[in-house]
């Protein structure tokens, strides 16, 4: 529930109606404005009926939130938010670029891949050291000795690293290697990973799940917001349906769809959401010119010898056309390639 006071509420109204929210079990909400006080109610509503809130002698009006995805919705917070990733503001005007492999591989590889797209203009790196395989076989990642080496390449560079996080227990692990951790699309649905992310305050970009509806998507971000972490970013990275072409069905819907709902920054990663290097720029143009915050895309020094997701991996020049040639999209969106 929405609870705008009256102008001439004081604060010992709001206090008294924020302490009888919580006493009914509700999550109460403060939001202090120029002119008025808005108060949130997040819960089960009903409950409210015992305080017979619209007889209130310092209640202007109130409004039920009508979509489950309460905090991340644009009904109590209408607002484009921007998240900072390291010195990266992600959301609002600019558009961001995140670039580098699937994988850290080698020294050698993450840092030449960390010099390509850093020369061409990401302004942050990527780079999995825990990763999730459909594949017990295929190669896991090199844990810390990884986050080591995107540590090492980051001060090199001054490129800020993103890395996805597959277990709530390396929250603190993680946090001196990385300036926001990624969860992947096979943990969207980790409510115990969100909710652990909930406790810190470092940004979370959080992919699609393989299956996800949009509103399930939105629910895990309300998951990490809820829990106390209002930094998160949503990454569309392909859904699975019945078209085998590709390896998934990038869902550009849901990109205007969320920013029409939310006020969280979204980005687009057109390399899991097609799978096939060729689809790649294109389809990163397209997600600027609908108005995504940014984009998250695989770029390897020599993507033959990759060790995972070398046929959706951009070779460097692949990656210096697609930054020369999307510019032109980003601004027919509003936003500026800074
Ligand atoms: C990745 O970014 O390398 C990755 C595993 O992505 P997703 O979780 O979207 O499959
Ligand atoms: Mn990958």
């Amino acid at each position: 529930m929405i609870i705008v006071l009256k102008p001439t509420a004081t604060e010992a109204d709001a206090q008294e109606i924020l302490a009888d929210i919580e006493r009914l079990g509700l999550k109460p909400l403060h939001m202090p404005g120029v002119e008025r006080v808005v108060i949130g109610a997040l819960g089960d509503e009903r409950v409210l009926r015992e305080l017979n809130l619209a007889s209130h002698p310092a209640v202007e009006s109130l409004k039920p939130i009508l979509t489950p995805y309460k905090l991340v919705g644009r009904e109590l917070h209408p607002h484009d938010s921007v998240v900072n990733v390291g010195n990266v503001p992600i959301g609002g005007q600019r558009f961001a670029v995140i670039a580098g492999p699937c994988a850290v591989e080698t020294p050698e590889q993450l840092l030449a891949a960390a010099q390509a797209v850093k020369a061409n203009g990401a302004h942050l790196m990527r780079g999995g050291a825990f990763k999730p395989r459909s594949s017990p076989y295929s190669f896991q990642g090199h844990g810390e000795d990884g986050l080591k080496m995107l540590k090492s390449v980051s001060e090199r560079t001054g490129l800020p690293v993103v890395s996805e996080i597959v277990d709530g227990h390396d929250v603190d692990l993680m946090e001196p290697y990385v300036a926001a951790y990624q969860v992947g699309a096979r943990n969207m649905h980790n409510f115990t990973l969100l909710k652990a992310l909930g406790q810190t305050r470092k940004p979370v970009i959080l992919k699609r799940g393989l299956a996800a509806t949009i509103e399930e998507f939105l629910l895990a971000a309300e998951y990490i917001v809820a829990a106390g972490n209002e930094n998160v970013i949503l990454c569309e990275r392909g859904i699975r349906t019945f078209e085998t072409a590709t390896r998934n069905t990038l869902d550009l819907n849901a990109v205007a769809f969320i920013k029409w709902k939310s006020h969280l920054p979204v980005l687009v990663d057109p390399s899991h959401g097609t799978g096939v290097r060729e689809l790649v720029t294109p389809l990163a143009r397209a997600a600027a010119a609908v108005g995504a915050d940014g984009i998250i895309v695989e770029v390897h020094p020599d993507p033959r010898k990759a060790l995972s997701d070398g046929h959706q991996s951009l070779y460097p020049h692949e990656f210096a056309a697609l930054m020369a040639s999307i510019k032109p999209f980003v601004e027919a969106a509003g936003k500026v390639l800074a």
